[in-house]
């Protein structure tokens, strides 16, 4: 597979080439096509195999069809990530993409000012990346509002259950509208996460690195 196949616009790819990367792995070359075609994924996927990028580029995609239809405030993509390192790592791939169509990209992890990123939060933002009890704090602080979340991406879901996220997580996705696209990846598959793949999402394509 090579980036042709997955019919990103001249930006994006242009993107993606500046990036220097000459094709993509394996877990993009197979989430990519199902996640811009609409459906619910488990990625079975560690850190090192580009599972970022693999949810980032069709989460831009989305962003930039729902923009349009969807005018308002408040994000449309809400990434979770176990840790302030991963969730930095994540807006990192987020802004070198999202760049290409203005897209303001929001991080906010626990150990942060709580000043500083609801602040950052109230200019308008429609990527948001945080860790699970800091996105809780700030839709409480009413610094933002998921109502017009349509894409959610819970990434290293099993390190954030493992971290005592379970609660959070789940609180949060019940408050994103049901009729959203959701992501979730994990490095392991035991019953806790089959257990919440079961109960957020919507006859979702398994995917194995
Ligand atoms: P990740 O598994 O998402 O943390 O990505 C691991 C590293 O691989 C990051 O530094 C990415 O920038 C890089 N990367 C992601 N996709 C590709 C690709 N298709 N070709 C080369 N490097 C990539």
């Amino acid at each position: 597979t090579s980036f042709g196949h997955f019919n990103f616009d001249d930006r994006l790819l242009k993107a993606v080439r500046k990036a220097e990367y000459t094709q993509p792995t394996p877990i993009q070359a197979q989430a990519v096509p199902v996640a811009l075609s609409g459906r619910d994924i488990i990625g079975i996927a560690k850190t090192g195999s580009g599972k970022t990028a693999a949810f980032i580029w069709p989460l831009l995609v989305h962003l930039m069809d729902q923009r349009e239809l969807a005018p308002g405030d408040g994000p449309i993509g809400l990434i979770l990530a176990p840790t302030r390192e991963l969730s930095l790592q994540i807006y990192a791939e987020a802004k070198k993409f999202g760049k290409v169509y203005n897209i303001n990209v929001v991080c906010c992890y626990g150990g942060g000012s709580k000043w500083e990123q609801s602040k950052a939060l109230e200019t308008g933002c429609e990527i948001i990346v945080a860790t699970p009890g800091r996105m809780i704090d700030m839709v409480k602080m009413k610094a933002t509002n998921l109502k017009r979340v349509t894409f959610l991406v819970l990434d290293e879901a099993d390190r954030m259950f493992h971290m005592g996220f379970e609660p959070q997580v789940r609180s949060i996705c019940n408050h994103v509208r049901p009729d959203r696209q959701t992501l979730l990846f994990s490095a392991t598959f035991k019953k806790r996460i089959e257990r919440l793949a079961r109960d957020i999402l919507t006859d979702p394509v398994r995917i194995v690195q």
